[in-house]
């Protein structure tokens, strides 16, 4: 048996990033950028208004000495789009609106709310300073500068920038494909009637949509019977899929055969069987560049397991910066005693926030209990080596989403 540290280890120095492909800016959400982009010029690539006023340079906005306002001579309308061919003198102001570029001569601009104009000429009310409602060439992104950076996921923030920066394209991680097949004699699909002794298989869609949720294509193969031949045709089906993903069949009952057939097929082990609860009896393999998980068959261990090693393949294929989910503190609410011996991951309910993060386990940690999963937002990580967690201590959890 492998402790977790290092299965984990294992399964991360066979997942490679995965090259990369273009994609249109339109599809490009959700997915995680391939090369750094540099700014190929400044946003906003001239110095504008922010505000509707007047355009002016500021020393002339003072009133002088006794008198209560200025009045300059408005010479221009300067309408968003439109550039300027006059300079403001003293004296003068050119009515300008938002995103208009600041013609030459004026370095601020006063809002109209502070302003009143007549017969061509405008009362400055209030003065302003230079560089008052304007915005500077490059205040947002210089020229050159590194805005986004390889490995970063793909928000709408970062379609709005590479939109910014003018790219109608964009090279991303190519998506790896993951195909499932679910195991077990006893396992029917939801549409279909479940007779007595059967179960209705949510593996099989529940890690369909955990691979596509972490940014895999995938392909569900079906329900593979406890039989070799069975399982060998499901198997070969996913000849071309970069992640293969069973579930059930990989315990040490007498039928499962999960192992045995990926053997035959040419996977060759790299573990069975971690130091974890739940979800102990994992299997990883490789077959070529394939990586094969034989997932355990309860559905929470399918899940766990599936956060645990096939998540931190995925973001590594990618070429994501911190693969697996990501980790925090919380503080217990009530006393935790286990049995010591494996890393276990307790499913756990949130509740407050921020530094006032605080996580109980849910109340039936059984593998079977898929409640669990749909109830809780963390795994509280539970060293191997420990029995107990004091009502109020810190513990690491990671979060489901
Ligand atoms: P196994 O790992 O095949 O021994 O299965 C362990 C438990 O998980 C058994 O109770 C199975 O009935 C159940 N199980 C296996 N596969 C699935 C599935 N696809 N959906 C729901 N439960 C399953
Ligand atoms: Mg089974």
């Amino acid at each position: 048996m492998i402790d977790y540290r290092d299965a984990l280890r294992e399964v991360l120095a066979r997942a490679k990033a995965l090259p990369g492909e273009s994609v249109s800016l339109a599809e490009a959400l959700g997915r995680t950028l391939a090369r750094d982009i540099r700014a190929a010029g400044d946003i906003p690539p001239f110095a504008k208004a922010t505000m509707d006023g007047y355009a002016v340079s500021a020393a002339c906005t003072r009133p002088p000495e006794g008198a209560a306002f200025v009045e300059l001579e408005v010479t221009e309308d300067l309408p968003a789009g439109r550039i300027s061919r006059r300079t403001v003198g003293p004296g003068q102001a050119a009515r300008i609106m938002t995103g208009a570029p600041l013609p030459k001569g004026a370095d601020a601009v006063v809002m109209v709310e502070d302003t009143e104009e007549s017969g061509g000429r405008v009362r400055i009310l209030r003065p302003v300073r230079a560089a008052d409602n304007i915005g500077e060439a490059g205040e947002d992104v210089k020229k050159g500068e590194l805005v986004l950076t390889k490995g970063a996921l793909i928000g709408p923030a970062e379609v709005g920038m590479l939109a910014a920066l003018g790219h109608t394209s964009v090279r991303v991680s190519r998506r790896p494909e993951a195909a499932v097949i679910a195991t077990g004699d006893e396992i029917v699909e939801p549409g279909q009637k479940a007779r007595p002794g059967q179960i209705r298989n949510s593996n099989g869609h529940a890690l369909r949509a955990m691979a596509i949720q972490a940014g895999a294509k995938a392909s569900y193969l079906g329900i593979a019977r406890d039989k070799n031949s069975s399982l060998k045709l499901k198997i070969r089906k996913a000849r071309e899929a970069d992640i293969l993903i069973l579930s059930g069949g990989v315990s040490v009952g007498d039928y499962d055969l999960v192992k045995e057939e990926l053997g035959a097929l040419g996977v060759r082990p790299v573990f069975w069987r971690a130091r974890i609860k739940p979800g102990k009896p994992i299997f990883f393999g490789l077959r070529g560049r394939q990586l094969v998980f034989g997932l355990p068959g309860n559905p929470t261990s399918a899940m766990v397991t599936f956060h645990l090693f096939v998540r931190p393949a995925i973001d590594k294929m990618l070429g994501r910066k911190s693969p697996g989910l990501r980790s925090g503190k919380a503080v217990v609410e009530e006393e935790i005693s286990i049995k010591p011996g494996r890393t276990q991951f307790l499913r756990g309910i949130l509740s407050g926030d921020g530094p006032e993060l605080r996580v109980d386990p849910f109340p039936d940690q059984k593998s079977g209990v898929l409640k669990s999963m749909v109830k809780s937002r963390a795994l509280i990580v539970v060293p191997a080596d420990v029995s107990r967690i004091d009502k109020g201590s810190p513990v690491e959890i990671f979060f489901l989403d």
